[in-house]
């Protein structure tokens, strides 16, 4: 592969840089622990330090790791399977495409029927609750070895596979954002499979393994609980749905794949998303029925926003001349693709993560007010999506400069109309 394609060094650093890159491989997993033990404590805290403390030998247990290493095989083996239909993705530096093969959903209702015959064979899901940290600990070390892996054979790979945000040349930044693109051993490509699938499908056993634990506890789950479980299935479901959409991501097309998506996706997202679950397991809630149908009502408003708008923008993106899209008013750019900027992207310039965040309320509210620890994830939420953002923004600003500053004038608020 010649110079030409080379991946020019990444100068604007992003999360603190190397500093930040040193602090938060620690932060992180030290969150997703605290936030576990104190859902488990009574007074279900954010503030108070959950005690006793574990000693760090009862964190380690070799069962759990090797349910979570059979967890991300069993996934890769599905994902694996040919079927589902097989598309390219965004074009790389060097011109050439890549395929992925789109069978999330496979994955999914393969993964359900198992999980369906194991709890008619006897399975106890519920004991995920009981073990939850150490399933934790050992998704971080798998996550761990994995980024340590990733580093190492970005070492090896020519330059033009390399991130555009992950080539810094300093290695502790290089391995927190990821130093390669899109890593693959054969056509297994290892960023994409676990963008979607080990974390979000095991999100959804976890809250699953609450309900059934909560069930055993009281007899039957709660309306919380449900609401909970149901509200977070749709979304996941959707993601698998329009699972091809990932591959136009800044994740996918610009961060390569090191720590902080090796950590978030195996991790963060199945451990933390399923908090509200966890809490109403050791926080019964009673919720009216005229509560109930409020915040269902909410979550339908933000998964309707949500919805649209992503709809919308991809299926402009995909052909500007489909009659959905066609009456929309545009701004052209240099780069000959077009801005919308009436519709719901004339609303604000991120109507997407707006939805996105009304639903984070609505999975929040079910466990009531009394407690701040529920609304972790909507809080951490709103700071990844303004932060998001606020790189979207910058990548786009370099993408389409004019035009994007006559978008911002047209479209002054980023995310929530007249605030933000
Ligand atoms: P977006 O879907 O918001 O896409 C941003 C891109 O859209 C821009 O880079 C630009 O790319 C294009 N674009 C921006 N404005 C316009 C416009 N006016 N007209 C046409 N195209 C425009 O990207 P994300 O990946 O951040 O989000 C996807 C979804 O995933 C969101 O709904 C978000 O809420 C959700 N999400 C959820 C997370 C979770 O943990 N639950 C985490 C992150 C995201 P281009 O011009 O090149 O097409």
């Amino acid at each position: 592969m010649g110079d030409k394609f080379k991946m020019p060094r990444t100068t604007e650093l992003e999360f603190g840089g190397p500093v930040g890159a040193l602090f938060l491989p620690v932060l992180l997993p030290c969150t997703v622990f605290y936030l576990l033990l104190a859902c488990r404590t009574e007074g279900g805290s954010v503030w108070s330090l959950p005690s006793p403390l574990p000693a760090p030998s009862e964190l380690w247990d070799l069962d759990a790791f090797l349910l979570v290493l059979g967890w991300f095989g069993l996934q890769a083996a599905l994902g694996l399977l040919p079927v589902g239909k097989v598309t390219q993705g965004m074009q790389l530096r060097d011109g050439t495409r890549l395929a992925y093969r789109i069978n999330g959903l496979h994955s999914f209702v393969a993964t359900s029927l198992l999980l369906g015959l194991g709890l008619l064979g006897g399975l106890r899901l519920s004991s995920v609750h009981d073990r939850c940290v150490q399933l934790a600990f050992a998704s971080t070390v798998a996550s761990f070895a994995l980024s340590v892996f990733l580093y190492g054979r970005s070492l090896g790979v020519p330059e033009s596979a390399l991130a555009p945000g992950g080539n810094s040349g300093n290695p502790i930044y290089d391995f927190f954002i990821g130093h390669e693109l899109n890593p693959r051993v054969g056509s297994f490509d290892l960023k994409y499979f676990c963008e979607l699938r080990p974390g979000l499908i095991g999100w959804l056993v976890i809250n699953l393994a609450m309900l059934m634990k909560e069930s055993e506890l009281r007899g039957s789950p709660s309306v919380a609980m449900v609401l909970v479980n149901c509200f977070q299935l749709l979304y996941v479901l959707d993601a698998l749905w329009h699972e091809e959409a990932v591959l136009t991501t800044m994740d996918i097309v610009n961060d390569g794949f090191g720590f902080m998506l090796a950590f978030g996706d195996l991790t963060w997202v199945p451990f933390t998303y399923s908090l509200q679950a966890h809490f109403l397991v050791s926080h019964p809630r009673d919720l009216a029925g005229t509560t109930a149908a409020a915040i269902v009502l909410l979550n339908a408003l933000g998964y309707f926003i949500f919805r649209r708008a992503n709809s919308q923008k991809n299926t402009f993106r995909r052909d500007p001349s489909d009659p959905r899209v066609a009456g929309l008013e545009t701004i052209p750019t240099a780069t000959g693709r077009q801005l919308l900027v009436s519709g719901w992207w004339g609303l604000v310039r991120h109507p997407n993560y707006l939805g996105d965040l009304i639903m984070a309320l609505a999975w929040s509210l079910p466990c009531g007010l009394a407690h701040a620890l529920p609304y972790f994830y909507v809080s951490y939420f709103t700071v990844l999506l303004i932060h998001r953002e606020a790189r979207d923004e910058h990548l786009c600003r370099r993408k389409y400069g004019s035009a994007w500053s006559e978008y911002c004038k047209r479209v002054p608020y980023r995310i929530f109309p007249y605030v933000y």
